[in-house]
């Protein structure tokens, strides 16, 4: 029995490393793990992957209006749409305060669009409810695919960001696929 109990501690102890608190998703390190591995395979099966980057829009805004309590609720609702979007093979991560990372094996652009766009319009449709006022977000997304953005998880993830920023820069409530040549300064 005693030992029983200890594997059990052993596998709570392991989920709670691996796993963001919140939104039940995979925590930053446990992704950054899994990214390697998923490039590995890419690389070695010649296969495309791509990333997505998804970022909520004027957050700050919600938890200055609403309170913070709702901003945790908006951010968990994302999580769960992400969730609820993706495929079985796709990992996703909650990588920073209200920033969701998703790496989609054998996906290219095109792909992984339909997937942001999938995600973007279910958040956006999506209320929420504080103190009797009716609530609604949005968020950006920004999308690059191995190998042709980057060969590295760090090049892939700064041209996922860098499209997200296009995003931002552009009105927000889009997503958009990096594209080699074109500034995020200049978009
Ligand atoms: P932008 O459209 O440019 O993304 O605007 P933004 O306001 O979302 O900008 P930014 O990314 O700088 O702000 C993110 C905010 O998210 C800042 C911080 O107060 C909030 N935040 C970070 N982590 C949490 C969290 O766990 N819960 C809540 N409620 N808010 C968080
Ligand atoms: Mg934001
Ligand atoms: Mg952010």
């Amino acid at each position: 029995a005693v030992s029983l109990s200890n594997a059990r501690m052993v596998r709570r102890l392991e989920e709670q490393a691996t796993t963001d608190g919140l939104t039940g998703l995979l925590n930053k390190r446990a992704m950054l793990d899994t990214a390697e591995e998923k490039l590995r395979a890419a690389r070695r099966f010649g296969r495309r992957l791509s990333v997505l980057v998804a970022d909520i829009d004027h957050f700050k805004r919600v938890n200055d209006t609403y309170g913070h309590d709702v901003g945790d609720v908006v951010i968990k609702e994302l999580g769960a749409i992400h969730q609820r979007a993706k495929r079985n093979t796709d990992a996703v991560a909650r990588f920073g305060g209200e920033e969701f990372v998703t790496i989609c094996e054998e996906t290219d652009a095109e792909g992984a669009m339909l997937l942001a766009e999938r995600i973007r319009a279910e958040l956006k449709r999506t209320t929420f409810h504080a103190g009797g006022e009716t609530v609604s977000c949005t968020c950006s997304v920004g999308i690059a695919t191995f190998p042709e953005a980057g060969e590295t998880w760090d090049d892939l993830f700064k041209a996922a960001d860098s499209a997200l920023y296009v995003s931002k820069r552009n009105g927000r409530d889009q997503a958009n696929i990096f594209e080699l040549g074109r500034s995020s300064l200049t978009a």
